[in-house]
């Protein structure tokens, strides 16, 4: 088997991954570069962007933009295949952006026909087989892989992290489904980001529970489809007996999660409470907000998940009483100096806010922990801008295979 690290050797963003046996390929993620990393911009990969694509399929590990974003420009008859509730995730975000970019339309038209598979089911494309576990991450429905061919075999750990609400399943997860591998294939994102998981999902929860019961107006600004925190709020909410008030496209998005999460299902995170969140009434193109309204918030206090549209400042705006306002994803959307500064959310959160957020990827302690259960005979770092920091850190237990983007490996 030959392993192909088309682009994510020097960037978080965009990663590319090819397994060639016999002709056969089996492409791992199709996403967009981040705003911020170097960029190599569109890809033109012999047998997945043209060519002869009758022996290759692409697997999507999960649905964020650097994975997924750019499938639309791959041939439509590539088979793709991705995780049942995901796509579901996907379809319903994209059907709610189709009209402010088209891109999103033509998302809707692939995944229509996309193959779905499910975590624990393994399933084949010609000589491989691929076995998909779920992984915790900022996205539901999140997968890493064994891939293996002709005795070859590889574990492919796309986003993952240890410190969320059902990382604890993980060592048992990989026991019963994985076992050892040979090699590796690993996302390095917060090699050089020591910081950014101090805090686990459930302190993050608890901190919110106290700025809740403290605090009757709460908005909180985060990503529609991140739905452990999602739920995470909701349920804290709840404790603190405020009202969890959400528009009609992220109740939806709730609403697969708790109607189709199977694996997931015995877990109360998905579960609705007592009551379920509020859905914000339309009139005339904008949040309804009557005197009744008003004054039913007044009286048990709320938590709005909000979104930068001008629809929302403008609720906002005429919501009365004081209102303390959350950014609960990472904070150099709202940093004038970061390239992905995002003007729109920094003039919607304004100057006051609290930050709360923990990282959807792994520390290297926990990846340590990880690789000692697998007992791969080497690691390839992807998706991480400090190639040099990951081997360093791993080659004292582990050889690390340092590859350039397009370099290929040969894996026996
Ligand atoms: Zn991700
Ligand atoms: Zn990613």
């Amino acid at each position: 088997m030959n392993i192909k690290i088309h682009r994510g050797t020097h960037q978080i963003g965009g990663c590319v991954t090819e397994y060639e046996y016999d002709g056969w390929r089996l492409f791992v993620d199709y996403g967009e570069e981040l705003p911020g990393g170097p960029k190599s911009g569109d890809l033109r990969i012999e047998r997945l962007t043209h060519g002869d694509i009758s022996k290759s399929a692409l697997l999507i590990t999960h649905y964020h933009g650097d994975h997924i974003g750019s499938i639309t420009k791959l041939p439509v008859e590539l088979p793709i295949y991705i995780g049942k509730v995901g796509r579901e995730i996907q379809l319903v975000l994209s059907d709610h952006l189709k009209s402010v970019d088209g891109i999103h339309q033509e998302m809707v038209e692939r995944l229509q026909h996309a193959n779905t598979f499910e975590a624990g089911k393994e399933f084949s494309f010609g000589p491989f087989s691929m076995m998909p576990i779920t992984v915790d991450h900022s996205a539901f429905d999140a997968y890493a892989f064994k891939i293996e061919a002709a005795g070859v075999s590889a574990f492919h750990t796309g986003d993952f992290r240890t410190h969320g609400f059902r990382s604890k399943k993980l060592p048992e997860v990989i026991q019963k489904y994985v076992g050892k591998v040979d090699y590796v294939v690993c996302e390095g994102t917060n090699v050089a980001r020591p910081n950014a998981t101090n805090k686990t999902e459930r302190e993050l929860q608890q901190q919110f529970e106290e700025h809740f019961k403290a605090s009757k107006g709460n908005v909180v600004y985060l990503s529609s489809t991140n739905i452990d925190r999602l739920f995470s709020l909701y349920h804290a909410a709840l404790r603190a007996k405020r009202v969890f008030l959400v528009d009609a496209y992220q109740k939806k998005i709730m609403d697969i999660v708790t109607q189709k999460d199977s694996l997931w299902g015995k877990s109360e995170l998905y579960q609705y409470g007592e009551y379920e969140p509020k859905v914000l009434k339309y009139d005339k193109g904008e949040f309804w907000v009557a005197d009744e309204f008003k004054a039913f918030l007044d009286k048990l206090g709320y938590v709005l998940i909000a979104r930068a549209t001008p629809r929302f400042d403008h609720l906002i705006e005429r919501i009365p009483g004081e209102k303390l306002k959350y950014l609960s994803m990472w904070d150099g959307y709202v940093d004038g100096k970061s390239e992905a500064y995002n003007e729109r959310l920094a003039n919607s959160l304004g100057k006051r806010f609290v930050h709360i957020h923990t990282s959807g990827h792994s520390d290297m302690n926990s990846m340590r922990e990880v690789f000692r259960l697998l007992q791969p005979k080497a690691l390839i770092p992807i998706h991480t801008d400090a190639p040099e920091q990951f081997a360093k850190l791993f080659s004292d237990e582990w050889s690390v295979i340092r590859l350039n983007d397009g370099d290929s490996f040969s894996a026996l």
